[in-house]
């Protein structure tokens, strides 16, 4: 199989190519071009002599997620996971303020809630809904970066006395490019001077197309203040969800993202997102280059619990080191596991990959001596 051609090996190493050839000359390579290949076993050789060692491995002491299941249809269904954006001054705070205070009077928490990076709320019909608190924004942001598709509906919010803004733009742009779906929420409805029809007429000319603006985008007018629209809102959102069919094995390792990372009275925490599997405590868990043995997961209103399944928010605690936002979670079967995962990690990180294409074969990396 390919490796890695003469040239990138030098780059790598840090050696002109001139210098890097002549070098190989004196080994006994004849007829040495900047543009051949070659392969790990001589590319390794090559490496020593310059005082690097090449290391192959297969991977197989890292840990990664399963793939996709190709068929989920039988799967159980799970909460869709809301993220809100929109431009400053909007009202995305009094929107998640108004249903976070409507699930603490439907009676889930016990009047006490704490910020865990998403809370989840109880539709009319029953269903949860799952919703990325704030800074929603930068968190899709942060982990779109790292390839994560947590959220499956934006909730696009335009105040409906102010219309489309700079980041109402902004947030289009990342709904398209993730390819999430959107649902326009016009705020402030309760406002004087507002102008439904002008939000939708300035939202089609940025591509976002409501009902009767030439597309299917639900645009929901709703006022964080007084409630107006909200119960329609989360019926939208609802049955979006259901139309998108969001399901999602919850017998498998444990899989998904950690929102936030703290440190409180009782220790280490992180809060996180299931995307598949059941967490329960006691179970051993990876995210970055830390793992933990699962002591306590809590739900949003800091009370224990003794499992998180998909699409829920929850607290882990028992972490070695504070992983970092946006990482992903995957649990380990055991402890011994989970550290050489993480030594693999942390060993890889100082080193130099060889070229791009190895992923295809073994990987290799090289190593200072
Ligand atoms: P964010 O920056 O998008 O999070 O916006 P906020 O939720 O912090 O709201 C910005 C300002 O608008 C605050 O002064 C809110 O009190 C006010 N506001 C938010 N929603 C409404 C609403 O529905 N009606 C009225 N009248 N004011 C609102
Ligand atoms: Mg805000």
């Amino acid at each position: 199989p390919e490796f890695i051609s003469v040239s990138n090996l030098a780059d790598v190493i840090g050696v002109r190519p001139a210098n890097f050839v002549s070098r190989m000359e004196d080994m006994g390579f004849e007829d040495v071009h900047y543009d051949h290949v070659l392969d790990a076993e001589t590319a390794g050789l090559v490496a020593a002599e310059f005082n690097y060692e090449a290391i192959f491995d297969d991977g197989t002491a890292d840990l990664t997620a399963a793939p996709p299941p190709e068929d989920a249809s039988d799967l159980p269904t799970r909460p869709p996971v809301v993220t809100i954006m929109g431009h400053v001054d909007h009202g995305k705070t009094t929107i998640l303020d108004w249903l976070r205070k409507s699930s603490v009077a439907a009676g889930e928490h016990g009047g006490i809630t704490q910020h865990i990076g998403a809370f989840s709320v109880p539709m009319p019909s029953g269903k949860m809904i799952t919703f990325l608190d704030t800074p929603g924004h930068s968190a899709f942001l942060e982990m779109r970066r790292r390839g994560a598709d947590v959220t499956d509906i934006v909730v696009l919010v335009v105040a409906a006395d102010d219309s489309v803004k700079p980041q109402t733009i902004e947030a289009i742009k990342h709904a398209t490019q993730a390819n999430v779906p959107v649902i326009v929420a016009m705020s402030k409805i309760d406002k004087e001077g507002c102008n439904p029809d002008k939000v939708k007429q300035d939202l089609s000319v940025h591509g976002v197309h409501v009902e009767d603006y030439g597309g299917d985008v639900q645009a929901i007018g709703v006022s964080g203040k007084t409630g107006a629209g909200m119960i329609e809102l989360e019926e939208a959102i609802g049955a979006l969800s259901e139309m998108l069919d969001h399901r999602a094995d919850t017998e498998c390792n444990a899989e998904g993202w950690v929102l936030e990372a703290s440190t409180k009275s009782y220790g280490r925490v992180a809060s996180a997102l299931i995307r598949r599997g059941t967490l329960r405590p006691g179970d051993i868990i990876v995210a970055g280059t830390t793992w933990a043995r699962v002591r306590t997961l809590r739900n949003e209103a800091g009370v224990a619990i003794s499992e998180a399944t998909p699409g829920m928010p929850v607290e882990i605690d028992g972490w070695r080191d504070q992983p970092a936002a946006g990482t992903e979670i995957l649990q380990a079967p055991t402890e011994q596991r989970a550290k050489e995962a993480v030594d693999y990690r942390l060993e890889r990180s100082e080193t130099v990959k060889m070229g791009e294409d190895m992923a295809a074969i073994n990987e290799a990396r090289l190593e200072k001596r």
